[in-house]
Parts: structure tokens; C-alpha cells; sequence
């Protein structure tokens, strides 16, 4: 085993078609491994996905047509525990993205500490077109074809964009009924209370994004009430992260959905914002506010930006226009590496997707416990051991930073590679 050699060049030439989801977590990964000189070998194993499944399946619709769809199951690493990760439907899921995401998963496991490796699934469908009744279709026979890898003791999926706690329980029963029938509450996380969810899960990542963000204001003396928040997407995470900020005092001055964005520079009343989507279906429109487009949005005079949507939202492009000086990545992979270092060399502090959205993962953790021990935790109880996991994982990256004089990103990979590294190392190759 020798010192590092780069996978990927640093940035590629513009005539060059863009890195792929990928190629960038694979990017952000030897980056980070070149900082702790991680051998060849290691590099090899930990920059490749475990197992990679492809399912293409049918489903027949309410108008008695069948449909088939594309699915993916993937799993980054294996090594530190049982594989976690949700389950996206979306109709711009690819393999590429799924198996970035589950890389990024692994990472985030251990950068928090959880006994878990890396997983993510995906189905490249638009849910919003379907009945309740495809949606179950789908969603069963989707479980059935991925079953091989699910379990308790195995794969744990949860929700991820565009799922929620039915199609956990959907999936939980499907599972169930191939086990013999009695519920398996454990081979899923984010499902509904009465099935064995934990209380706090719902909000558990907007808040753990929220913790985040306060140990960060701690840390660089700011104050973070007096903070004007923008906040770009307006579904479980970012509405969240909204309503919480809001709570504590924060002028949230803009916030987006995928329709569009709205901006009041005196601050958003949440809850009303909130109670308008209910209503409306999207926050565009809503009355106190003028309406701004999603770009427009990103680059607001505001002091605290919280990308809470898809990837790849800050790129070389806007990243010289942010204005915020405190980015929390509520969405997973938000920034590009070409926007990173802009905004690294511009001084704003960027909390990194896979510490600062860990908290759903924390507390799918904490759900997945309570289920094997078939006990479950109060909502405060949830709330206060998230919160102290989050001020740990913060102290731990930030003294990383330090140490080896990398931004937070940087710091949060080296800590959760040197991690999966050593299990990987320990448990040693078979055969
Ligand atoms: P969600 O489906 O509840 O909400 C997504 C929101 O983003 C919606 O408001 C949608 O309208 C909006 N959106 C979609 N495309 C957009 C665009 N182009 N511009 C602006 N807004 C857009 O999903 P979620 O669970 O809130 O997930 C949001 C992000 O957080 C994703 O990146 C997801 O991977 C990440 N995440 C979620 C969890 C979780 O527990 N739900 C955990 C970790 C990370």
C-alpha cells in the first residue's frame, strides 16, 4: 500500500461534459483521503459501490394499463454495519445519482458515529401524477423486487424525497407479509408512529440541520436570532428548518418550492406561509411577499442560506453572488467542488450535507433501536440525544478543520473515511 494518487483530475476543462453526481462524491472523497494520505488499496475499495441493483418492473394503473418502471437499490459500504439510506422518487433518478447518494450516506453514518454503512434507493417515476392506489402498486412491487437485499439486520431504507411514512408502512408490510406476515418494524425507519416510528422523526432532520446551525453561530460568535434566513425548498426538511428558525427568532426572508420563490426582506410568517402551501399546493403567490425565481432566490442579501432541495443547486456560476456567510446543506450535495471553492476562498462557512442533514439519519438510528427493543423513547428524550450528537459531531469536524486547515467538508470526510477505513481494515478481506 503507497500514498495517495488522485482518481480525477482537479477541475475539469470547460469544453469537458460536467462531472456526473458521482464523479463528484468520488472527487470530494480522494480530496479528502489526499489530507490523511489513504493507501491505494483502501482508496480502491472505499471509492466503489458494494452492490449495485437495476430493477425494471411492472405495474398496472387504474385504468388498467400496465406501466413499467425503473428502480435501483444500491449499497456503498457494508463495513461499519448494516447498509441506511432512503428512497427517492423522482423522475430524474439515475443509477449515477443513487450510488453518489449512498456514498455520501456511509460518510454520514459514521461522521455522526451510527453502526451503519451507506445505502440509497431510488425509482425514477413522477409521484405526483399517480392515485394513492398506483402509488401502493408501486411501492409494493418495488419492495418485492429489492427484497433480496432489505432486512432488519441488512438494508433499512426511509423516506427521501417525494416518499413519506405511508409508503414506509407500505414498504414495512410488503416486507412483513414475505417474513410471515407479522410486522417487521425494524426493516424501516420514517414509518408512522403506530407502527413503530419514533416520535420526532418527521422533523428530525430539519431539526438536526437546526442544531447544527446553532452550534456553528456558537462557534463563530454569531448571533444567530438576529440572522436573516433564506431557505430553497419547502418540503419536509426545508419547511422545517423554516418553522424552527422562525420560532427562535430569526427573520426568514425568503423561502422556495419548485414552482418558484418568495422574498419579504422583513421576514415570512411561517406558520402562514405554511398553512398557504397547505391550501394552495405552493408557497408561490402567497400574499405578503413578491414572488422570485429559484435563482434569484440563492443569491438574496441574507446572512444564513439553507439549500433544502436538490443537487447541484450552487455552482461555479452563482457561487460568486451568494450572499450569505453561513451555508447549512440541509439537501444532500446542494454545492458543486467548483462552487466549494469559491466559496471557501470568499470566507462564508459552508456545514456540510453529510453532518449537517445527518439528523434524520441520527434519529432513524434511534427509530431502528427502539424497534429491535420493542420500547419506545419520549419525544424530548429523541430531541435532547439528537442534539447532543449533533454538538459532538460539529466539535469533532471543527477541530479536524483545524488540525489539518481544510474546510468543514473536508474535515467531516477525513473523520467519517478514517472511520469506515479502520472497520474496513479491521474486519480485513475475505478470503
Ligand atoms: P420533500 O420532497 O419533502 O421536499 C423537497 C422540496 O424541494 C419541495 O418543497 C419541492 O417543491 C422542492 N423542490 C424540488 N425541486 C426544486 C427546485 N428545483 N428548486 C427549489 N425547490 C425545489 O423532500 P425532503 O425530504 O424535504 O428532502 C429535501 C432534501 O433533503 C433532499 O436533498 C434530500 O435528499 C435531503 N434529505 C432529506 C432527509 C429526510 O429525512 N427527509 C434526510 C437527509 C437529507
Amino acid at each position: 500500500m503507497d500514498g495517495g494518487t488522485k482518481v480525477l483530475v482537479d477541475s475539469p476543462a470547460h469544453d469537458q461534459p460536467a462531472p456526473s453526481l458521482y464523479d463528484i462524491a468520488v472527487e470530494q472523497f480522494n480530496t479528502a483521503a489526499d489530507v490523511i494520505g489513504l493507501d491505494d488499496d483502501m482508496r480502491r475499495i472505499l471509492s466503489v459501490c458494494k452492490r449495485e441493483l437495476a430493477v425494471n418492473f411492472p405495474v398496472e394503473m387504474d385504468d388498467g394499463t400496465v406501466q413499467v418502471f425503473t428502480g435501483y437499490r444500491v449499497q456503498h459500504s457494508i463495513a461499519p454495519g448494516p447498509s441506511k439510506g432512503g428512497i427517492r422518487y423522482h423522475p430524474d433518478v439515475t443509477l449515477d445519482e443513487v450510488k453518489a447518494l449512498a456514498m455520501w450516506m456511509t460518510w454520514k453514518c459514521a461522521v455522526v458515529g451510527l453502526p451503519y454503512g451507506g445505502a440509497k434507493g431510488g425509482v425514477r417515476v413522477n409521484p405526483k401524477v399517480l392515485s394513492q392506489n398506483e402509488l401502493q402498486n408501486l411501492t409494493r412491487r418495488y419492495t418485492t423486487e429489492i427484497s433480496m437485499l432489505l432486512g432488519p439486520h441488512s438494508d433499512i431504507p426511509a423516506p427521501d424525497v417525494n416518499t413519506n411514512p405511508q409508503v414506509m408502512a407500505w414498504i414495512l408490510d410488503t416486507y412483513s407479509m414475505h417474513h410471515g406476515g407479522v410486522a417487521v418494524p425494524a426493516v424501516v425507519t420514517g414509518k408512522p408512529l403506530l407502527l413503530g416510528g419514533s416520535a420526532g422523526r418527521l422533523e428530525a432532520t430539519g431539526r438536526g440541520c437546526v442544531f447544527a446551525i446553532e452550534q456553528a453561530c456558537r462557534t463563530y460568535d454569531i448571533d444567530l436570532p438576529s440572522q436573516r434566513v433564506v431557505v430553497q425548498g419547502f418540503g419536509n426538511v426545508g419547511s422545517t428548518v423554516a418553522q424552527i428558525l422562525h420560532s427562535i427568532g430569526c427573520r426568514v426572508i425568503g423561502v422556495s418550492d419548485s414552482h418558484g420563490g418568495i422574498y419579504n426582506p422583513n421576514g415570512l410568517d411561517i406558520p402562514s406561509v405554511l398553512a398557504y402551501k397547505r391550501q394552495m399546493q405552493t408557497i408561490v403567490d402567497f400574499p405578503e411577499a413578491e414572488n422570485v425565481t429559484n435563482e434569484e432566490l440563492l443569491e438574496l442579501d441574507c446572512d444564513i442560506l439553507v439549500p433544502a432541495a436538490l443537487e447541484e443547486q450552487i455552482t461555479e456560476e452563482n457561487a460568486p453572488r451568494i450572499k450569505a456567510r453561513l451555508i447549512a446543506e440541509a439537501a444532500n450535495g446542494p454545492t458543486t467542488p467548483d462552487a466549494d471553492r469559491i466559496l471557501y476562498d470568499r470566507g462564508i462557512i459552508v456545514l456540510p450535507d453529510i453532518y449537517a442533514n445527518a439528523g434524520g439519519v441520527t434519529v432513524s438510528y434511534f427509530e431502528w433501536v427502539q424497534a429491535l427493543q420493542s420500547f419506545s423513547w419520549t419525544e424530548d428524550e429523541v430531541n435532547s440525544r439528537l442534539q447532543r450528537i449533533m454538538i459532538e459531531s460539529f466539535m469533532a469536524i471543527h477541530e479536524a478543520a483545524e488540525q489539518y486547515h481544510v474546510p468543514l467538508r473536508t474535515a467531516a470526510l477525513v473523520r467519517a473515511i478514517q472511520r469506515v477505513a479502520e472497520f474496513t481494515r479491521v474486519r480485513g478481506i475475505y478470503p
